[in-house]
């Protein structure tokens, strides 16, 4: 009998490609998917730790794992990720029903645990690389992910992800174009590289170091390679040859996510981010200089200790002058094991921090919504990615600027369109296949 796994994933684009790995892994191990948590002989989570609302919620999660097992005995759970990492040996303390965890960088060890008939729990939290021959199940056929380090050497002083994913390590530059070659020739059109620092990338490597620039001409070089997207870059090391290279090659998209996380450099220098708002207005007018039309995202955090009405008023004028095609944006919340648990002078009230949530929100939806409107009345080249969400008589794809389109007409998914926008909402563009692709798809 083919056993069953069910995996649930929590968290960010690295999580979704380590579950994309697990899953590879696990089939080639002769398991099949299920898509029922209470089917499964292995229920396995791939967890995040970045704020506490994402462990309690998982927390729940767990819980309906364990009754399942009661009712299954012989189900085998399993957690792996950065809450795992976080909590290393405290997992079976705190949830003796949990058999195996692992970190981030442990995903083949979960083979190792079930292919040996370990009767204890297990517990694998070693920093090892990235184990980069697991085979991988991608959930997207035309769309991949392409890890190109682990880890991170900034200290920001809110952030647990340099303990659970450790220090910085690129992959060598050869592995990663030889891999993005075997995406190509297995039908990807739209490769994401993947790191916590991406224009890191290649300093550490030996004896060579590389530059990240060089990777974007590598893969950009690759047939059939149409679109080339990345997360995360840090604003500190974002140079003009990346800029350059988004405005000299074809398949380098025209969105850059910058995270800014807050507009005051008192915060900033308080959250270790190593450049203060200058700097990081700096590097915006660098990017729109070379590459005009480019849509910019970003990431911030209200609430941070010691964040006055004054300070958060200054990440409003950022948003205002930069005016974000899209932003992220998050309450803060001390996360176990980082600087920033330690802060207690000038901690924001909940009150506080959900009214200053409130202003931003408002701030950055009018700012996207105005920026949206640039598209109108353009004839945008879309990836289709599948039906709509919201209407499935109507098609969904994104553009080079990684906005989603909604519009009426034919193709299949992993295919390139023309659609003319007829209008935009601060998320989302509507518009209209174009006549040519029409007649010829329809
Ligand atoms: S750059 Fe800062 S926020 Fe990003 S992963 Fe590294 S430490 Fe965390």
């Amino acid at each position: 009998m083919t056993k069953r796994y069910h995996v649930t994933t929590f968290g960010c684009q690295m999580n979704e490609h380590d579950s994309e790995r697990m899953k590879g892994m696990l089939e080639s191990l002769g398991y099949g998917e299920t898509a029922e948590r209470a089917d499964a002989d292995l229920i396995l989570f791939n967890t995040c730790s970045i704020r506490e609302k994402a462990d309690e919620r998982f927390v729940a999660h767990l819980h309906d794992a364990k009754i399942i097992k009661r009712g299954k005995p012989g189900t085998v759970i399993g957690v792996g990720g950065c809450w795992a990492q976080s909590m290393k040996d405290l997992v079976f303390e705190q949830f003796p029903f949990v058999d195996v965890a692992f970190g981030p960088g442990q995903v083949p060890k979960l083979a190792e645990f079930l292919t040996t008939d370990s009767i204890t729990a297990q517990g694998y939290f070693e920093f090892e690389g990235f184990p980069a021959h697991l085979p991988t199940k991608r959930d997207r056929p035309h769309q991949a992910w392409l890890q190109i380090s682990v880890g991170c050497n900034m200290k920001c002083s809110y952030c647990i992800v340099p303990s659970t994913r450790g220090r910085e390590s690129s992959r060598p530059f050869e592995e990663l174009v030889a891999e993005a070659e075997r995406l190509a020739a297995d039908g990807v059109v739209e490769i994401t590289l993947l790191g916590q620092n991406v224009n890191a990338y290649g300093r550490d490597l030996r004896p060579q170091p590389r530059k990240f620039a060089e990777l974007l001409h590598a893969v950009d070089a690759i047939p059939g390679i149409r679109r080339v997207r990345y997360t995360s870059p840090h604003p500190q090391d974002i140079k003009q040859d990346v800029v350059e290279a988004h405005r000299d090659l074809d398949s380098i998209c025209e969105h850059i996510h910058l995270p800014l996380q807050a507009g005051s450099s008192k915060i900033l220098k308080a959250m270790r981010r190593t450049y203060n708002r200058e700097r990081f207005l700096d590097r915006v007018e660098m990017i729109r200089a070379g590459v005009p039309d480019v849509a910019l995202s970003t990431d911030i955090i209200v609430g941070f200790p010691g964040e006055t009405e004054e300070d958060f008023q200054e990440t409003l004028e950022v948003c205002e002058a930069v005016q974000f095609d899209s932003a992220f944006t998050f309450v803060f919340s001390a996360r176990r094991g980082t600087e920033a648990a330690t802060f207690t002078e000038g901690l924001v009230s909940r009150e506080e921090k959900v009214d200053r949530m409130r202003r931003l929100v408002e701030v950055v939806q009018r700012n996207a919504h105005e920026r949206a409107q640039r598209f109108v009345g353009r004839t945008m080249e879309v990836l289709i990615e599948g039906p709509s969400r919201t209407d499935p008589s109507r098609l969904r794809g994104r553009t080079t600027h990684n906005k989603a389109v909604n519009f009426q007409g034919f193709g299949e998914p992993g295919t390139f369109t023309q659609v003319e926008i007829t209008s935009a909402t601060s998320q989302t563009l509507m518009g209209e296949q174009s006549l040519v692709d029409l007649a010829l798809l329809r």
